[in-house]
C-alpha cells in the first residue's frame, strides 16, 4: 500500500511529559505507516522552552500563522514546583496563552461519545460544544488590594487628554478591586468564529452572560453578537436550518441540564474555563475531549484538553506499565490532518482522518480501553490495556479499515 501524500506540512509542536511519550507513539504506531507525513517540528518541551527563552512558543505561533493548521501536544504551564525539577531561570508563561494571544482565538471543545460510558446527564445524547473566548476579561487584569479609608475610581484620559472618572468604592475597611477589559474587535471575532463554526458543524449557536448585572460591560458583548448575526449570519443560518440565540446565563445553565445536547455553547473567557471541566467531566473523562483553537482569519490548532498526566509519568520513569488514554491527542492528529486535507484538496488525507477516528472508537466499544474507561465503562466484556497495547489495538482495527 502506498502512503498518503500531503501537500503543506503541518506544525507540529511537541510538549512534555506522559502526553510527550504518547506524542512519539502516535507517530509510529497510527500515523507514520500511513501518511508520508510532512511537519515543520517545534519542540515547546519544557527544556527546550528554557533553552530558547521561550522563543520557540512565538516561533511556532508565527509558523501557525502562515501555514494555517498546528497540532499541540500538552504542555507544562510552569509553577513553583518546575523551576528547581527543570533547573528554570525563569517561570515561563503558559504556552497556551501565548498562542491563545497571538492567534487572538476562539476555543471549541467537545466530547467524544462512545458507548458504554453514560453521560452524568443521561439525557446528554449529542454532544454539547463550548466555545470560549481565548482573550481578556479577568485573564488580563489588574488587581489592587485597599486599605481602609481608600477612594477607588476608574480612570480613563482619552484620545484628545480629557479625563473621566468613576467611583469604584469609597472604602470603610480594608478590601479589594480589579480593573478588566475587553476589545470590540475581539468580541467581534469570537462572534464570527462561533457562527463559522456554527455553519460549519449544522449546530445551533447559544450565547450567554450575565448582562442584567453588567450592563455596559456583558451588554456589549450581547450588542455585538447581535449585531454581527444581523448583517451577516441570519440568512446562512436560515438556509442552514440553525438557530442563533442569546440568554441569561443562569437561564442557560438551566437549559443545557435539561437539553439532549447538540449545539454551541458561547461563554465568556471565565465562563468558558470553568465551563468546559464541568461538561467534560459530566460526559465522563478529561480524555474524551476535542480542543480545537480557531483564530478570526481561519487559522487552526489542534490539541488535548488535558494536561501532560504528571502522575502517569512519573510512574513510566520508574519503569511500572501506565495506563494513559491517548484518545485526545489522537484526535488532535486527526483534526489537524483532517483540516489540512480541506485546505490542500486532499480527500483521501480526510478519508485518513476518518477512519482513524472510526477505529479508535470501534476499538473502545468492543471492550479495549485504557484504565480511565474502564473505571467508567458499563461494557460487560470491558478489558483495560497499557498505553501502548491501546494504540496497538486502534491500529489492528484501522489496519481492516485501509
Ligand atoms: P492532567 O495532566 O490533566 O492530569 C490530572 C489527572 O487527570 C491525571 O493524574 C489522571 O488521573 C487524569 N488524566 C488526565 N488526562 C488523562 C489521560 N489522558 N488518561 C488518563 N488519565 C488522565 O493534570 P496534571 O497532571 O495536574 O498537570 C500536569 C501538567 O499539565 C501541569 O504542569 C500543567 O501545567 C499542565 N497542563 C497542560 C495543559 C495543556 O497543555 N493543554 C492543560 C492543563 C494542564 P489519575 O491520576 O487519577 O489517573
Ligand atoms: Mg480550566
Amino acid at each position: 500500500m502506498s502512503k498518503i501524500q500531503m501537500k503543506t506540512p503541518l506544525v507540529e509542536m511537541d510538549g512534555d511529559e506522559m502526553t510527550r511519550v504518547i506524542w512519539q507513539q502516535v507517530k509510529d504506531i497510527l500515523i507514520k505507516p500511513y501518511i508520508d507525513l510532512k511537519t515543520e517540528y517545534y519542540d515547546l518541551g519544557l527544556n527546550n522552552r528554557e533553552k530558547t527563552k521561550d522563543q520557540i512558543t512565538l516561533d511556532s505561533a508565527e509558523a501557525t500563522k502562515k501555514y494555517g493548521v498546528a497540532v499541540k501536544c500538552a504542555t507544562i504551564t510552569p509553577n513553583a514546583a518546575r523551576m528547581p525539577e527543570y533547573n528554570l531561570s525563569e517561570m515561563w508563561k503558559s504556552p497556551n496563552g501565548t498562542i491563545r494571544a497571538a492567534l487572538d482565538g476562539t476555543v471549541f471543545r467537545a466530547p467524544i461519545l462512545v458507548k458504554g460510558v453514560t453521560p452524568y446527564i443521561p439525557t446528554w445524547t449529542k454532544p454539547i460544544t463550548i466555545a470560549r473566548h481565548a482573550y481578556g476579561d479577568v485573564y488580563k487584569n489588574t488587581e489592587m488590594v485597599v486599605k481602609g479609608g481608600s477612594k477607588a475610581e476608574l480612570l480613563v484620559t482619552k484620545p484628545d487628554g480629557s479625563q473621566e472618572t468613576s467611583t469604584i468604592h469609597e472604602f470603610k475597611g480594608d478590601g479589594i478591586i480589579q480593573g478588566l477589559h475587553n476589545l470590540d474587535s475581539s468580541i467581534g471575532s469570537f462572534a464570527r468564529a462561533c457562527f463559522n463554526y456554527g455553519l460549519d458543524t449544522k449546530q445551533d449557536v447559544w450565547f450567554s452572560t450575565k448582562d442584567t448585572i453588567s450592563k455596559k460591560y456583558d451588554h456589549r458583548f450581547k450588542d455585538i453578537f447581535a449585531e454581527i448575526f444581523e448583517n451577516e449570519y441570519k440568512d446562512k443560518f436560515e438556509a442552514a436550518g440553525i438557530e442563533y440565540f442569546y440568554t441569561l446565563i443562569d437561564d442557560a445553565v438551566a437549559r443545557v441540564i435539561r437539553s439532549n445536547g447538540g449545539y454551541i455553547w458561547a461563554c465568556k473567557n471565565y465562563d468558558g474555563d470553568v465551563m468546559s471541566d464541568m461538561i467534560a467531566t459530566a460526559y465522563g473523562s478529561l480524555a474524551m475531549m476535542t480542543s480545537v483553537l480557531v483564530s478570526p482569519d481561519g487559522v487552526y490548532e489542534f490539541e488535548a484538553a488535558h494536561g501532560t498526566v504528571q502522575r502517569h509519568y512519573y510512574k513510566h520513569l520508574k519503569g511500572e506499565e501506565t495506563s494513559t488514554n491517548s484518545v485526545a491527542t489522537l484526535y488532535a492528529w486527526t483534526g489537524a490532518l483532517r483540516k489540512r486535507g480541506e485546505l490542500d484538496n486532499l480527500p483521501e488525507l480526510m478519508d485518513f482522518a476518518d477512519k482513524l477516528e472510526k477505529a479508535i472508537i470501534d476499538t473502545i466499544e468492543s471492550g479495549i480501553m485504557t484504565g480511565d474507561l474502564y473505571l467508567i465503562s458499563k461494557l460487560e466484556n470491558k478489558k483495560k490495556v497499557n498505553t501502548t497495547e491501546f494504540l496497538e489495538a486502534v491500529n489492528e482495527t484501522l489496519k481492516k479499515a485501509m
